[in-house]
């Protein structure tokens, strides 16, 4: 037990003002759908409805597409890359001053603390648009050619971990290459996405430059399948990643996809433990392991192992899980009561094959959805918990002795989206990092995003780079 309990620090929300319900933004403008469907968003902290939105069919999928394709060729694609700049400028201005209320809305609409909404997903959602509307007016030097095109209009499909932070990954960088958008938001956190179509109207952002459907998985087959759509950019799971690039494929639409993760945290023994005990729970409990690149298997070796799992399990035992909105909230809610029953069922299946479950003492609210920081050890490979992606608080152990069995166990996986390594030796950092297939690989540290930087995985984890000069390419008629 800590020495001392601490008081309740919730976060207001008097700053936010959620409508009881929301249309579609289509062209500059707020639209009713034109079939009328509508679906809720919870508080999952809670199970309260927050709001209900609008679920975009066949013919809202046209029009917005339409508006995207109107604004492309008459406004936005003609526009000079130093006027597009100012837009996006604006919108990172907005963001940041209004980032306390978006960070608000975030957790409610999402479950995750407002620690992390305010402290990290605002923060990068501001620098990616300061980032890329610094490329704006810069696109001939990029290494693309001195004269690179825009593609024209993008369909984007994004998911419900980081509902703010995918979407400015998607739309800043589409904008600031002069193409135009139709972005779908996850049917379980399409609030944030809603605000900032109204930053946009803030910064008169030319109508039918950014387009906001919301609605279900059936809205984001209508996005990605349409044809007058020339690029689609997706990010979420490797099933449904699957499924979209056999909708593209034949067709001369441009496809990147950033899908699911298992990564491996690497803990050598000649670590700093302490510091490694800290990025191993940053690695797994930020955002209640609700990340793609989470470190989702700790690969520790045999000689530290013991000691290194007593003092993760002192330390998880700090951990603070409850209300998103107090401020000293570490864990917050599971984003929905689906994703719950997927954790659980994985969690289930690890005691079904033989692992060890342990969490720390502690209480979970009543209502809402909830699941304890957790670790699994006497994992084997072959296990579930080791293989598929848990995409919950969850961490499987597994120990190694060389280093070449580190980086056999690490790679052993359909993913590669992001890996760690903890050494005090550079020199073994850089062979482990060499050898392992996946795409970010952080040493020292984990989870750090930085817009200048690109991220995108190997294997089943997808393809192309979101962020960076590289995240450019996604957006721009390039020849190869
Ligand atoms: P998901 O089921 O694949 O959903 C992602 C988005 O696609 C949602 O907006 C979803 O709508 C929509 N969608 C569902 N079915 C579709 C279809 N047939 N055609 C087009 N769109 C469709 O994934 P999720 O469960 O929301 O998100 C978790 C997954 O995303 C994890 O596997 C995670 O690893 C991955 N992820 C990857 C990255 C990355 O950068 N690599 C980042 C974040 C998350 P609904 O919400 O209405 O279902
Ligand atoms: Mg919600």
């Amino acid at each position: 037990m800590p020495a001392f309990e601490y008081a309740p620090a919730p976060e207001s929300t008097a700053i936010v003002d959620v409508a009881p319900s929301y249309g579609l933004f289509i062209d500059g403008a707020w639209a009713e759908p034109a079939e009328g469907g509508t679906l809720k968003t919870v508080n999952p902290g809670t199970e309260e409805v927050l709001s209900e939105v609008s679920v975009a069919g066949p013919a809202d999928v046209d029009r917005a597409v339409a508006a995207a394709r109107r604004a492309q060729r008459t406004v936005w694609g003609p526009m000079p890359g130093r006027e597009r700049a100012k837009y996006l400028y604006r919108i990172a201005r907005i963001l940041q001053e209004r980032s306390r209320e978006l960070a608000v809305l975030e957790s409610l609409d999402n479950g995750k603390p407002i620690r992390e909404s305010r402290d990290v997903d605002l923060p990068l959602v501001a620098a990616h648009f300061f980032y890329y509307a610094g490329w704006a007016d810069k696109l001939p030097y990029a290494g693309f050619g001195p004269d690179p095109r825009p593609l024209g209009v993008a369909g984007q499909v994004i998911p419900w971990n980081f509902p703010l932070l995918m979407l400015a990954w998607k739309i800043a960088p589409a904008l600031a290459c002069g193409n135009t958008v139709v972005l779908k938001p996850a049917e379980t956190t399409p609030l944030t996405a809603l605000f900032f179509a109204d930053v946009c109207v803030q910064a008169e952002l030319p109508p039918g430059v950014v387009n906001i459907l919301t609605g279900a998985g059936e809205t984001g087959r209508l996005v990605v399948a349409h044809e007058d759509v020339d690029k689609v950019a997706f990010t979420g799971s490797t099933e449904v990643g699957k499924e979209i690039a056999r909708t593209v494929a034949g067709t001369r639409k441009r496809l990147t996809l950033e899908l699911g993760g298992k990564a491996a945290n690497i803990v050598y023994d000649d670590a700093a433990l302490d510091q490694a005990v800290e990025g191993v729970v940053n690695g797994i409990f930020f955002n209640q392991g609700h990340v793609c690149c989470a470190g989702s298997r700790l690969l520790v070796q045999e000689s530290v192992a013991e000691e290194f799992l007593d003092r993760l399990k002192r330390r998880m035992g700090t951990l603070r899980v409850g209300d998103p909105l107090d401020k000293n909230t570490d864990v917050g809610a599971v984003n929905s009561a689906a994703q719950l029953g997927r954790i659980q069922e994985l969690a289930a299946a690890g005691e079904a094959e033989g692992a060890h479950r342990w969490s720390p003492p502690c209480e979970l609210p009543d209502r809402g959805f909830w699941f304890p920081p957790t670790i699994f050890t006497e994992v084997a490979q072959s296990h579930r918990i080791a293989r598929e992606e848990i995409f919950g608080p969850v961490l499987s152990v597994l120990t190694f002795r060389t280093p070449d069995e580190a980086v056999t166990k690490a790679n052993n996986t359909p993913y590669g989206l992001s890996a760690g390594v903890w050494t005090e030796k550079a020199s073994r950092m850089l062979w482990t990092a060499q050898r392992l297939r996946a795409g970010v690989i952080w040493s020292n540290t984990f989870n750090k995003f930085d817009p200048a930087s690109p991220f995108g995985g190997f294997k089943e984890s997808g393809f192309g780079r979101e962020g960076g000069r590289h995240g450019l390419e996604a957006y721009l008629d390039v020849a190869h």
